[in-house]
């Protein structure tokens, strides 16, 4: 049993005129998140970690934030997708914690409805999802609710692996030299 871990982090700023999306779930106010997609700043996170776990560079990589193709998407969509991609790995979810920092939307009563959509997405329990909000206590840009950012951290398996030809073939590709990325690969979506 192979493990391994990734971390992600996503910060959109909060401006009028924009639905807020947070976790799959729409959010009633004034502000929403700025992006190209959704700007689900959770889901992002999670993706995010996700990628990095399964050694798949970035969101901005996957998604690139130029493409016609994710303007205005489902961020949970792209979950779905990175999910996809991620099992013909042949890997697996155990576990995701993430914490929401935000001066507004309180987080805790939007977790239930977050995890209903998200855990499925996942393949993991209820308890294997934990979603969690901070305040930044009024400092900086998240404190004068001008943004909401979000890190994830993944825990994921490769079940059965770890002995045989599965190892060697995947100490193979150790060394190769990655193809060249086009467009802005560091950008958000
Ligand atoms: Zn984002």
């Amino acid at each position: 049993m192979k493990y391994r871990i990734g971390l992600g982090y996503d910060l959109h700023r909060l401006v009028p005129g924009r639905k807020l999306v947070l976790g799959g779930v729409s959010v009633p106010g004034r502000l929403g998140l700025a992006g190209h997609s959704d700007a689900d700043v959770l889901v992002h996170a999670l993706i995010d970690a996700i990628l990095g776990a399964a050694g798949e560079g970035d969101i901005g990589r996957t998604f690139p934030n130029d493409d016609p193709a994710y303007a205005g998407a489902r961020s949970t969509d792209l979950l779905e997708a990175v999910m996809t991609k991620v099992r013909r790995k042949r890997l697996e979810i155990v576990h995701a914690d993430t914490v929401i920092v935000a001066e507004k939307p309180a987080v805790a009563p939007l977790v239930a409805a977050m995890k209903k959509i998200l855990c499925p997405i996942l393949g993991v329990s209820r308890d294997g999802l934990g979603i969690k909000g901070k305040t930044n206590e009024g400092v900086g840009i998240i404190g004068k609710s001008k943004a909401i950012a979000c890190w994830a951290v993944v825990l994921a398996r490769e079940p059965g692996t770890g002995r045989g030809p599965k190892k060697k073939a995947a100490e193979s590709s150790v060394g190769k030299i990655p193809r060249p990325v086009s467009g802005k690969k560091q950008a958000d979506i």
